[in-house]
């Protein structure tokens, strides 16, 4: 019923008690008893559960796809334990491990921000990559090889096709946020690009408010045996 329960770092549990998050979004001392059973489905009867369920899940390293809606404390969901896990990489790799996609600048904005404040006790980086900015001082950060790239599809994109400052070799977790705002973005073909220039192994997690046959496809692409949690 905490987030100490959670086995999170501590540099990780010293960031949300600064931003005044006692415990997982209300986990109603959610039963854990899913540990035991390892069962690869289960319903969540509230989205409110988001934090309680998916933190445990998504340690494990296993692909995720949620039915999850802003305001239901997703960004913490996704990202405590993807910086957990960075934290706890074998060796440092000095490469972008972690991208995050999402349809909006204003919501790759805000998931920057919430991610420089959860990570503000370690010496992880995360990079801000959309349209507006400009695209030279982009290539500036993501040559640096932020550990943590968060990009609108639009630009990474533009990147990836235009200049050798995106290197996706390393990645391990790719987050795909909003799916199916993602979808409609008009970069439809281009996520799917961006998805098979992943490499194989890593762990990916679908976040989205609907699953339309068009987030159906992208889950059947994008994700391997994932573990479903849905409102
Ligand atoms: P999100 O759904 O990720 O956009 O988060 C919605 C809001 O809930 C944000 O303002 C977060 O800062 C806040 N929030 C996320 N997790 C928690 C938590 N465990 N305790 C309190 N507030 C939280």
């Amino acid at each position: 019923n905490s987030f100490m329960e959670l086995n999170l770092s501590r540099s990780l549990l010293r960031a949300c008690e600064t931003l005044g998050y006692k415990k997982p979004t209300l986990s109603r001392s959610c039963s854990y008893e899913f540990f035991c059973f390892r069962y690869l489905e289960f319903v969540l009867n509230d989205v409110a559960k988001m934090q309680a369920a998916c933190i445990p899940l998504a340690l494990t390293g296993r692909d995720l796809c949620a039915s999850a809606i802003t305001g239901s404390g997703k960004t913490a969901a996704f990202a405590l334990p993807t910086l957990h896990r960075l934290l706890f990489r074998p060796k440092r790799v000095f490469a972008t491990r972690v991208l995050i996609l999402t349809p909006t600048r204003e919501l790759a904005v805000q998931i920057h921000s919430m991610i420089q404040k959860l990570a503000q006790f370690t010496d992880i980086k995360c990079g801000l990559i959309v349209g507006g900015l400009s695209v030279r001082e982009q290539e500036v950060v993501l040559r640096s090889m932020p550990d943590i790239v968060v990009a609108t599809p639009g630009r990474m994109i533009d990147h990836l096709r235009n200049s050798m400052s995106v290197d996706l070799d390393d990645l391990a977790v790719l987050i795909l946020d909003e799916a199916d705002r993602l979808l409609q973005t008009g970069f439809a073909t281009e996520i799917q690009e961006l998805v098979r220039l992943c490499p194989k192994r890593r762990q990916t997690m679908l976040f989205s408010a609907t699953m339309t046959e068009e987030v159906k496809e992208l889950v059947k692409l994008s994700l391997n045996k994932p573990l479903r949690l849905s409102a």
